[in-house]
């Protein structure tokens, strides 16, 4: 290539747009007018030695280097290693220039492609990210500069917008101190579905939820609150969504090793959020996350037969303020509630612990199938400790146009009963069943629910 003004002034252009400088931030650093540099890259100003000088120091380049080199970076590979990007380098310069660069227009500009493309190409090549399985992208506004600009990494087949569902993101803070890396999640998506104040609590709720069940987190990674020094509402969305992170700060940025190990440790935890969805959409996964925040346990679940029993226990308190005789009179059929999907795509239906804890309230804490047996003292209630029991199984609500979860359904049983119903020989199942059923047929079907003895029979299992 011919030396010719022309062709310096292309590869200093092209050497500032590979660092995502705009022409008014390389001119200051220079120290020249922008207006100079403009003419130099475009060759309508020549451009001296001494300049050409400051311009290869500051690329850290030859200036021989910098003058073999074609006009498209990505093009010379040769070229492409020797000024070789990498993470540090990219949200340094991010950290570094996004203050200015919001005072000129967004239009087109350089930093919005380096956040979108060149921070992207970083962080493929050196995390080794499969793009076929992880969408990676950025932005800095639309229409409007960004009060925190991000880069996120999607799993394409989680989400592939920052507007709902689980995603890995770098959230610069608005004042440019820091950087956050996080494992956060759309706030867009809690916004529609619940409005304000109810939607932060919802998604502060499914964030704490998995803070709970992840089994990996990052060793320099804590589940402490963000702050982005933002006043817009996407940074408080992320601020209540962030689930597990880091913050590095902008005059402290560890290595690129480090932050390339950090992401990829985060990505493991990302992974497991993966595996609890098990391929349900996030609507369908935050909504069995969300269900226990609502007093909801799931039918026959063993993991949370416990903790169901114990918050029937706690909601008694919450049912003090009801007449009996408005629970007794509960005599309507309910139509049935819709399902949550599990993780095995699964229908399951949801019990709510103050229905049953109304029915605790009924039974006048005796044994629904003798008064006489006894049992210790519930600490929570210093009454009687019984447990709460459907008598037509919940998992076979699908089978009903009627609600299941209802009162007349719940038998408070001894713990003794109780796990005899759920564990005793056919024989002595069927006593216990027998007795359950004829007490309360009439008041089943007054709610809609009708069943035979041999069908219920059937659905515990007894055989013959
Ligand atoms: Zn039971
Ligand atoms: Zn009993």
């Amino acid at each position: 290539m011919a030396i010719t003004r022309e062709s310096v002034g292309t590869v200093i252009r092209s050497y500032r747009e590979s660092r995502g400088l705009t022409l008014r931030s390389l001119a200051e650093k220079l120290d020249v007018p922008f207006t100079s540099l403009s003419k130099m890259e475009s060759g309508d100003q020549k451009v001296d030695s001494t300049f050409l000088v400051s311009v290869a120091d500051y690329f850290d380049v030859s200036i021989d280097t910098m003058l073999n080199r074609t006009t498209n970076p990505v093009e010379n590979e040769h070229h492409k290693k020797e000024n070789k990007l990498d993470i540090q380098a990219t949200l340094k310069h991010v950290l570094d220039t996004y203050q200015e660069a919001k005072y000129e227009m967004l239009k087109d500009h350089e930093i919005g492609n380096y956040v979108r493309n060149v921070i992207k190409d970083v962080l493929v090549e050196d995390a080794d990210l499969d793009e076929h399985r992880f969408f990676v992208t950025g932005s800095v506004g639309q229409g409007r500069w960004a009060e925190i600009p991000w880069v996120s990494i999607f799993i394409r087949d989680i989400t592939t917008t920052a507007t709902s569902g689980y995603y890995i993101v770098y959230l610069f803070k608005a004042d440019m101190s820091g950087v956050y890396i996080s494992l956060n999640q759309g706030w867009t998506y809690f916004l529609r579905k619940y409005m304000g104040k109810l939607g932060r609590e919802k998604i502060q709720a499914t964030a704490n939820i998995i803070q709970r069940k992840l089994n990996t987190v990052p060793a320099n990674m804590t589940t402490a609150e963000i702050n982005l020094e933002g006043r817009g509402d996407l940074a408080k969305g992320y601020e209540n969504g962030h689930i597990i992170g880091r913050l590095y700060e902008a005059d402290n940025l560890p290595s690129s090793t480090e932050l390339i190990n950090d992401l990829k440790e985060l990505l493991t935890s990302y992974k497991e959020i993966e595996y609890m969805m098990g391929g349900r959409s996030v609507d369908e996964f935050n909504d069995y996350l969300l269900l226990s925040e609502d007093g909801h346990y799931l039918e026959e679940d063993l993991e949370q037969e416990e903790v169901y029993q114990d918050n029937v226990q706690l909601a008694l308190d919450s049912t003090l303020d009801e007449t009996e005789e408005a629970i007794e009179a509960d005599n309507e059929s309910l139509p049935r509630p819709d399902p949550v999907l599990d993780r095995s795509r699964r229908q399951r239906w949801p019990r709510d612990a103050r229905v049953a804890a109304r029915a605790l309230r009924l039974s006048k804490y005796k044994c629904a199938l003798d008064e006489s047996h006894t049992s210790f003292t519930s600490k929570v209630t210093g009454k009687r400790y019984l447990e709460m029991h459907h008598l037509v199984p919940m998992k076979y609500q699908g089978e009903f146009d009627v609600k299941l979860d209802r009162e007349a359904q719940l038998l408070a049983l001894c713990p003794t009963c109780h796990r005899q119903i759920h564990h005793g020989t056919d024989d002595e199942k069927e006593i216990i069943l027998r007795k359950l059923f004829y007490d309360r047929r009439d008041r089943l079907e007054a709610i809609g629910i009708e069943i035979g003895f041999k069908e219920l029979r059937n659905m515990y299992g007894i055989k013959g």
